[in-house]
C-alpha cells in the first residue's frame, strides 16, 4: 500500500506572541516537512479564550510570516471546531470511552487520585454542579517510538491519570481537540516541544478510541533560560523581535545543533531558509542533558 505523504504540522496554543522557544519548534517542524517533500500546516489552538489575549494570534502569525514559514493550507483555528470535538466527545462517550466526573480537585487528592463518587461506572454524584468528560485510560505500558529519542515506554495508570477532555467551565480541552484535528487533517508526523513527551502514550489511546493510527512523532528538546526553565508566558520568555528575522532563524539553527556559518547572519531569510533545508540534520539537533524530565511538564 502506498505510504500517506507526509503531513506535519505547528500547533501553538496563542498565550503570547511566538518566543525563541517557539519558533525553534516551528523551524524543527517546517526543515521536516520540506526533508520529507510533504505539507506543513499551522494550526491556532485556541481552545481557551481566558487565557488568551486577543491579539496574541495575530501577532504569532505575522510573526511566522515574516520568518518565512508560510503554511501550505489555510490556518485552522480550534475555536471554529467545536461541532468536531462535540461528535468526538458523544462517539467517545457512548463508547464507554469517556464519563462524566464532577469530583473537585480536592476531592481527587483526598482520595489519592481515584474518583470517589465512581465515576467511571457511570454514576456521577446527582446535582446540578458542573461536570468535566474525562477519557477513561486503559491501564497500559505504552511503548512507541519517537524519532529522536528512540524507544520510549510510558506507564499509564487507569483512572489515577484519566485526562480532562472537557472542563466544567465546558471549554473543550487540548487532549481531546488535539487528538481530533490531528486525525482530521490526516497530520502523519508531529514534531513538538519534550514538555509534550508525557502527554504521548494518553493520546496514543484517543487515537485508537477514534478508531485511527496515531502519528509518528518527534520530540525536541526545550529552549530553557538561564534559570533553566522553559520559555515560555510564564517564565516571562521576550517576544521575538521581527525586525531581525534572519538572525533569529540563525540562532534558531544554532540552537538545532545544525551549525550554520555566522556569515548567515547577514543574509536574507529566502537564504537562511534555503541554506536550512540544504543541511538539515535531524540527528544533529542538539539533545542536550535537559529532556523532559528535567522541565516543567506542559500544563495543558
Ligand atoms: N498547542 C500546544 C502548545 O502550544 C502544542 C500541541 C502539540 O504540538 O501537540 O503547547
Amino acid at each position: 500500500m502506498e505510504q500517506p505523504r507526509y503531513r506535519g504540522r505547528f500547533a501553538p496554543s496563542p498565550t503570547g506572541p511566538l518566543h525563541f522557544g517557539s519558533l525553534v519548534t516551528a523551524l524543527a517542524s517546517w526543515l521536516e516537512a520540506r526533508a520529507a517533500r510533504g505539507k506543513w500546516l499551522v494550526r491556532i489552538e485556541d481552545l481557551d479564550p481566558l487565557r488568551e489575549p486577543p491579539e496574541a494570534t495575530g501577532q504569532i502569525l505575522r510573526s511566522l510570516d515574516c520568518h518565512g514559514l508560510l503554511p501550505d493550507e489555510p490556518v485552522r483555528f480550534q475555536s471554529k471546531r467545536h461541532d468536531a470535538y462535540q461528535v468526538a466527545i458523544e462517539r467517545l462517550l457512548s463508547q464507554a470511552n469517556a464519563y462524566r466526573c464532577r469530583c473537585s480537585r480536592k476531592q481527587l487528592q483526598q482520595h489519592g487520585g481515584h474518583h470517589p463518587a465512581h465515576c467511571r461506572a457511570g454514576q456521577p454524584a446527582p446535582g446540578d454542579t458542573p461536570y468535566a468528560i474525562r477519557f477513561a485510560l486503559n491501564d497500559e505500558t505504552s511503548q512507541w517510538q519517537d524519532l529522536l529519542l528512540g524507544p520510549q515506554q510510558q506507564q499509564v495508570h487507569a483512572e489515577l491519570d484519566d485526562p480532562v477532555l472537557v472542563r466544567k467551565e465546558g471549554f473543550y480541552a487540548y487532549q481531546l481537540a488535539v487528538v481530533v484535528d490531528d486525525i482530521d487533517q490526516g497530520i502523519t508526523d508531529v514534531v513538538r516541544g519534550s514538555d509534550l513527551l508525557d502527554m504521548t502514550a494518553q493520546q496514543q489511546q484517543i487515537f485508537q478510541a477514534l478508531g485511527a493510527k496515531p502519528p509518528h512523532w518527534l520530540h525536541i528538546p526545550v529552549i530553557v533560560n538561564d534559570q533553566g526553565q522553559k520559555l515560555s508566558k510564564q517564565t516571562h520568555a521576550p517576544a521575538l523581535d521581527d525586525t531581525w528575522p534572519a538572525a533569529n532563524l540563525v540562532r534558531a539553527l544554532d540552537a538545532l545543533g545544525q551549525r550554520p556559518p555566522a556569515t548567515l547572519e547577514r543574509a536574507t531569510v529566502e537564504e537562511v531558509l534555503t541554506w536550512g533545508r540544504n543541511h538539515w540534520q535531524r540527528r544533529a539537533i542538539a539533545l542536550t542533558s535537559r529532556q523532559a524530565h528535567d522541565i516543567t511538564p506542559n500544563t495543558h
